[in-house]
């Protein structure tokens, strides 16, 4: 095999789903010549002509068992439901010695939908870029996504460790600050980080949606009190939040038990009047968003 030259981690790369994340990759990869070729697969035709036409890959199929062939690494930017279906096309596939890894935000699941389908010989490297946005489709993704945030890497213990490197390498060109985790612990943090926060926005607006006409009306009008900020976040991708919240089920029944609680307590402080209590609660918040500002997370 000729010499690689400094930039080009990889030969050829599979990217399978070319939604924000996929595309955002896809843009990083072309942008500091990363990989010699990418190949782009989707679900759908739609998705893949958009894709074809923002020129976000060499080569375009719906067919998964041929976008990975001779590709040295596979990344799965799909939705997590689809996993098992899509490891198990592309599993006989696979080129010897290919790292198969992945973006999907639940990782004890991942690993166990992926890793029975992959030949020995092939690496899995779970990740997790922990960056997005609200919008999805390939129009949605831009370069600089993934700039100045943490990647979650969840390898297994016997994992190999050089296919590790080469996916932490292809992050950190990315912009993005590395972190190695073990996958049940990831999904205990990202729940109470990301999850929560996205189960209370759900909830809040769709109170808000159930609301009689009037009152929902100045809801939007007056919505920069607070409410439009929980907008953005429950503008996210209802089948991605769907199998975010069936993937990573325990870890969010858990942290949901302690909120139901803490809420309870703020709810019996409220009838009381005991303004201490509140007080004691909201200084405490203050200073977990100084913290994150001090993290250059804000
Ligand atoms: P997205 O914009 O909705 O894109 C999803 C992509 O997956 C689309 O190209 C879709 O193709 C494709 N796809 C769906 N089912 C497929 C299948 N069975 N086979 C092949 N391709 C399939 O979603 P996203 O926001 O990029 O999220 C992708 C993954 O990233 C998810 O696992 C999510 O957990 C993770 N993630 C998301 C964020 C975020 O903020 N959005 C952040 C970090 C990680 P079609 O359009 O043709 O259906």
């Amino acid at each position: 095999m000729p010499a690689m030259e400094p930039s080009v981690l990889f030969e050829r790369v599979a990217l399978i789903g070319i939604g924000l994340i996929g595309s955002s990759l896809a843009r990083v990869i072309q942008r500091d010549g990363l990989a010699r070729s990418i190949a782009v697969a989707a679900r759908t035709q739609a998705t893949l002509d958009t894709a074809k036409a923002l020129e976000l890959g060499d080569t375009f199929t719906l067919d998964l068992s041929r976008v990975v062939e001779g590709a040295d690494l596979v990344m799965i930017c799909a939705p997590m439901g689809a996993y098992a279906a899509i490891a198990n096309t592309i599993g006989p596939a696979l080129k010897p010695g290919a790292i198969v890894s992945d973006v999907g935000s639940v990782k004890a699941v991942a690993i166990r939908d992926l890793r029975p389908h992959l030949p020995a010989g092939v690496h899995l490297v779970p990740g997790h870029p922990v960056a997005g946005t609200e919008h999805s489709g390939p129009e949605a993704g831009f370069a600089e996504l993934f700039q100045g945030r943490w990647c979650i890497l969840t390898p297994e213990p016997n994992a190999d460790a050089s296919a590790v490197e080469r996916i932490a390498d292809l992050w950190r060109r990315a912009g993005m600050m590395i972190e190695i985790m073990d996958a049940v612990h990831h999904d205990a943090v990202l729940a109470i980080t990301s999850h929560l926060p996205h189960l209370i926005a759900y909830t809040i607006v769709d109170t808000a949606a159930q609301l009689e006409e009037d009152l929902q009306q100045e809801v939007v009008k007056f919505s920069a009190g607070g409410f439009r900020d929980f907008t953005r976040i429950a503008a996210s991708d209802p089948v991605m939040w769907r199998d975010i919240f069936l993937a990573n089920r325990d870890a969010v029944l858990e942290i949901l038990g302690r909120f139901d609680e803490d809420l309870t307590a703020l709810q019996r402080a409220i009838r009381r009047g005991e303004g201490a209590k509140l007080e004691e609660a909201f200084t405490r918040s203050r200073a977990i968003r100084r913290g994150v500002i001090a993290a250059k997370q804000a």
